[in-house]
């Protein structure tokens, strides 16, 4: 087992990092921005070290630095966390050529992944159902006016390196390709380097169904369910649930082993995510593998009862899975509400301050994670979550009204958080019932005016 572990990583995560190291008695070193300073990650960890100023890319995307930081502290592993360097094969590269493990999936998963055109081709490969489209970059206008004529209006125009919800372009007409394509493919190329884009059939309000996998290093390879991620605003997920409402045991099946044959086929291990869509018929298709810890993760943690992160570690340091299918056991219903400080009743816009009060909810079924405490700075550099709240319940509707007792009790003050939001979605008839879509945030404030 490692001995030291440096996180690269900050917020919640970090902290999860370092509360799953404390468990497996390993030393944890934070790598902090000068923005992180003052972090509970920082507080809470054995070590830490401040791997440069606060810009992400200067900082918590700057590899030198992140290395030397495990090196100067003695780390013999890294935890990336989600986000940031967490799917960069440059340093699982240099971490295996320093003899430092990246705790992961393996290099070569991870760059077939992170290809969204090579997934696909991967996937079909394997027998998993993609959605119609091309497997190759389309490399100029006039053939994707003959690919989109083909698979029929809406299309997607997607870019190969995309990821966090950015770099897609729905498109309704052969006009609209035409003004748009190369737009798209300059859009994609400053935001990725990487202007190759390629085109998907655009489903008319799917679900987003995706399929926890946990493998280990000698072929065993497990799902932990699905979870329900449907309830998102511009691709971003706010939501999100275990099992998934409202499908049928055939479908739920169908796409556990759609999953486990997908990763089989690209010889996965360690922890990671099969994301796919389903239509309004339940039928599905594949859009992509996150190769590492997920944000929603404890979801799947709070109806299975495994621990994640800690199996991240344990599995990265060579330890078989300890178990089989057949010992997984899905125990009631979970949701969890990720509070943003953003402020939904203005187009979502970031919100900064310093929390002055900070009043977790608790009681039965209920868990926080969180990095603020009161007196804390939210900084403007980073992503906006401040907490994630779980409800577990023996069923959804116990889970429904202890969300709802939560948010009710949930204090956050000094800086405007999405807490009433997730009040009045969870709250609607359409997410009691199960009726959850991708376009259901985009109808929720539709309907109101
Ligand atoms: P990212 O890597 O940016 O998260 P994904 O491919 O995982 O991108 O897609 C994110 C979200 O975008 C999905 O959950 C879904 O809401 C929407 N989406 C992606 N592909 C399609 C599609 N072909 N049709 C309709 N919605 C889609």
């Amino acid at each position: 087992m490692f001995k030291k572990i440096l996180i690269a990583n900050r917020g919640e995560i970090a902290v999860r990092v370092v509360r799953a190291c404390r468990e497996l008695g390993i030393r944890s070193v934070v790598a902090y921005s000068e923005a992180d300073r003052e972090s509970l990650a920082v507080r809470l960890a054995d070590e830490s070290v401040c791997v440069g100023p606060a810009p992400s890319s200067k900082s918590y995307l700057n590899i030198p630095s992140i290395v030397s930081a495990a090196l100067i502290t003695g780390c013999d592993a890294i935890h990336p966390g989600y986000g940031f360097l967490s799917e960069n094969t440059y340093l699982c590269e240099i971490c295996e050529r320093i003899g430092i493990t990246f705790i992961g999936p393996p290099r070569h998963a991870i760059e077939q992944m992170s290809d969204k055109a090579m997934a696909r081709q991967a996937m079909k490969e394997a027998g998993v159902p993609i959605i119609p489209g091309t497997e190759e970059p389309v490399s100029n206008l006039e053939r994707a006016a003959r690919i989109a004529r083909d698979i029929g209006y809406p299309v997607l125009l997607k870019a190969v390196a995309g990821g966090g919800g950015r770099g897609m372009r729905v498109v309704h007409t052969p006009e609209e390709l035409a003004s748009t394509f190369e737009v798209a493919s300059s859009e994609a190329d400053a935001a990725f380097k990487d202007g190759r884009l390629y085109i998907e059939k655009y489903l008319d309000r799917p679900r987003h169904v995706e399929v926890q996998i946990i493998a280990d290093k000698y072929g065993k390879v497990l799902h932990l369910g699905e979870r329900d991620c449907s309830v998102q605003r511009r691709h971003q997920k706010l939501i999100e649930e275990s099992p998934a409402p409202n499908l049928s045991n055939r479908t739920r099946e169908a796409i556990h082993k759609a999953a486990i044959k997908g990763a089989k086929h690209i010889r996965f291990h360690n922890v990671g995510t099969f994301e796919f869509l389903v239509d309004q018929q339940e039928k599905f298709y594949f859009i992509e593998v996150n190769t590492r810890i997920q944000v929603e993760h404890p979801v799947t943690e709070m109806v299975t009862g495994i621990d994640l992160v800690k199996w991240q570690i344990r599995l990265a340091a060579g330890e078989p899975l300890g178990f089989d299918q057949k010992d997984v056991e899905f125990r009631g219903h979970c949701i969890e509400s990720r509070i943003v400080a953003e402020d939904p009743y203005k187009d979502f816009a970031p919100q900064a301050g310093v929390i002055d009060l900070y009043i977790p909810p608790g009681g039965p079924g209920i868990r926080v994670d969180s990095h603020l405490y009161c007196g804390y700075r939210v900084p403007t550099y980073y992503d906006s979550l401040l907490a994630k709240v779980l409800a577990w319940g023996d069923d959804r509707d116990e889970a429904i009204a202890r969300m709802l007792r939560a948010l009710d009790e949930f204090v956050i003050t000094g800086v405007q958080t999405s807490i009433e939001f997730h009040r009045e979605a969870i709250d609607r008839t359409d997410f009691r019932k199960g009726n959850v879509h991708t376009k259901f945030v985009e109808e929720m404030f539709s309907n109101k005016v």
